[in-house]
């Protein structure tokens, strides 16, 4: 025992005394002089931390102890272990200090938000992420605030240009989409069913006509003859015979519908053609009676669809003419949408043409069907199913019996 004592002396001496092993301040790097203080950290680190650091260094944030780190972003200090263990909300900038909600945005990062700016934080009006008011742009008219990736992400409405969520509305023949606001809202043009803001004219019968279908409207009789004129040689030279081309006149909608009123009355001869099947808009109409042949046009048609329903008109001209047996709408119709069809692509009236193909209705099956015939089976074959007024097997909406 007596060996013992001396030498636990000594080594207290030797911690209080020498000046080599004196301790030096954790921050300051100094030798200490006096007093100083031992703080652990979180992680049970010990710090030697002199009177002078302990009175002026910044403490840290979370856990108070002095640090010599300098600030993190929002400006607070935190020393080593808390700094690995913090989390910065995202919207307030703050440290958290409770619970807090990770969301993970499109491009994969994670954002952290605290329990108040979860609850009363600015939030993206389509995603629902709460996100600093300058992280975030006004959007239909200053009415909803969005997050980048959701505007980025976003469908812009056709009619006012703001990002769309929720519901939204298409069109069968056309790209693009609108905003229920506009939809619902506004006024359609009778010939493409785009809603507008203002009509560009009148159509007919009161009807509204947008300024895209009225820059490329046609009038006139004369101007509907001189298209007969240009497509009745391409559509002889695909048919492989003549057309005794009828009498083409441009009308109003109500004339259209009253010479179909008579046609169905005196039952003679006719076809009319709703080529905008959602709305069953009357466009044109062949008219057989005795020796009398004429096709009506609706007046002030855009350009493509006057070139798409003149071909059509004539194609049952045609048809008429050489077929007229042939009566199964499928194959009436289905045959002039395909006449038509040739007739738009030899015409290069490119938007005509993907309206005609994508019809769900006879005439974009018969389309369809007639199409595949000729591919498969030959021009010959397209004339066969006028003069049997028959689809052949394998062809038909059904098949035909063995
Ligand atoms: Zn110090
Ligand atoms: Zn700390
Ligand atoms: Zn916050
Ligand atoms: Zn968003
Ligand atoms: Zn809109
Ligand atoms: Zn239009
Ligand atoms: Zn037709």
């Amino acid at each position: 025992m007596g060996r013992v004592a001396p030498l636990v002396c000594a080594l207290a001496l030797a911690a209080s005394n020498l000046p080599a092993q004196r301790p030096s301040c954790d921050i300051c790097r100094r030798a200490i002089e006096g007093e100083y203080t031992v703080w652990k950290d979180n992680a049970g680190r010990r710090y030697d931390i002199c009177q002078v650091c302990r009175a002026h260094a910044p403490r840290c944030a979370l856990c108070s102890m002095p640090t010599k780190n300098r600030p993190v972003s929002n400006g607070d200090h935190l020393c080593d272990a808390c700094r690995r263990v913090a989390v910065g909300c995202m919207v307030c900038r703050e440290l958290v200090r409770g619970s807090y909600t990770e969301y993970t945005l499109e491009n994969g990062v994670r954002h952290r938000v605290c329990a108040d700016c979860r609850r009363d934080g600015p939030r993206c009006a389509a995603c629902e992420t709460p996100f600093a008011r300058r992280e975030l742009s006004g959007a239909r008219g200053g009415a909803e605030l969005w997050c980048r990736h959701c505007l980025a992400g976003a469908e812009h409405c056709e009619l006012c240009l703001e990002p769309v969520r929720g519901v939204s509305y298409r069109l069968q023949f056309t790209d693009g989409l609108w905003c229920a606001a506009c939809f619902e809202g506004s006024e359609k043009c009778y010939y493409c069913q785009r809603p507008m803001k203002a009509r560009a004219r009148t159509a007919h019968a009161g009807y509204g006509m947008c300024a895209d279908c009225a820059e490329q409207s046609l009038s006139g009789s004369e101007v509907y003859a001189a298209i007969a004129r240009q497509t009745e040689p391409l559509l002889e030279e695909a048919l492989t015979r003549p057309l005794d081309l009828p009498a083409v006149e441009a009308v109003t909608l109500g004339q259209l519908k009253l010479a179909l009123a008579n046609a169905r009355e005196g039952a003679l001869h006719g076809f009319l053609d709703p080529a905008v099947p959602e709305v069953a808009h009357e466009l044109g109409l062949f008219l057989a009676q005795g020796q009398s042949r004429r096709i009506l046009i609706l007046d002030a048609l855009p350009e493509d669809t006057a070139w798409e329903t003149i071909a059509h008109e004539m194609a049952h001209a045609w048809q008429f003419q050489h077929y007229p047996q042939a009566t199964d709408p499928l194959i009436v119709e289905g045959f002039a949408q395909w006449v038509a069809a040739e007739m738009c692509r030899q015409t290069e009236k490119r938007s005509g043409l993907e309206r005609l193909y994508r019809r769900a209705d006879d005439y974009g099956f018969g389309l369809r069907l007639i199409d595949r015939i000729d591919a498969e089976l030959g021009r010959g074959a397209v004339f066969k199913v006028l003069q049997d007024n028959a689809f052949p097997a394998g062809f038909g909406p059904t098949p035909a019996p063995r």
